[in-house]
């Protein structure tokens, strides 16, 4: 299980509102157009881009992937909590954009594991996962300084459990 394992978890148990991202990647068997991403053509995605519709936008190991602002603010002006589940060149831009926003990096419990994981993917290539990997590299080296909490995603109940104290905690 990766991260999309603990959000789809915190989207059954708390009623928060999540941010479906636009990409330009393929859809994955199971994934369905405006629950789990909206899939765009890249022209499509260049258009949010120009119309400024984006809240934060990045490329992903060759894809394009970004935050809709209208949903998020609509639903922050209904008093919602919004839950972005990006990578880090985007959590970035968030941290400049809502300097409140709270970030929980979610981590793999060893590179070993990850590689495991993705590996039992049946869609990712031998060169994907290299890359993959390099990138986790990239954003574990980036996490301590601006992430909020590390969550170790070792086992599913326990990371979720440990996501949602720390949504509980006082003076949040
Ligand atoms: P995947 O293709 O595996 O669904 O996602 C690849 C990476 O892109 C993951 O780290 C995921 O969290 C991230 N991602 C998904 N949506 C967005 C988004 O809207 N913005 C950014 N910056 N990253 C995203």
């Amino acid at each position: 299980m990766g991260k999309s394992t603990i959000v789809a978890e915190l989207r059954r148990r708390i009623p928060v509102h999540f941010s479906v991202s636009a990409t330009t990647r393929p859809p994955r068997p199971g994934e369905v157009d405006g629950f789990h991403y909206r899939f765009v053509t890249p022209e499509e995605f260049r258009d949010l881009i120009d119309r400024g519709e984006l809240l934060e936008w990045a490329v992903f190991n060759g894809n394009y992937y970004g935050t809709p602002k209208s949903a998020v603010e609509a639903a922050l002006d209904d008093g919602r909590d919004v839950l972005l589940e990006i990578e880090v060149q985007g959590a970035r831009q968030i941290r400049q954009v809502m300097p409140d926003a709270l970030m929980i990096f979610i981590a793999p419990p060893s590179m070993e594991d990850l590689r495991r994981r993705l590996e039992k993917r049946a869609d990712t290539s031998a060169e994907d996962i290299e890359a993959k990997l390099r990138i986790a590299e990239e954003e574990l080296a980036a996490a301590p300084g601006l992430f909020d909490h590390i969550v170790v995603n070792d086992e599913m109940e326990r990371a979720v459990d440990e996501i949602l104290r720390i949504l509980d905690a006082p003076g949040r």
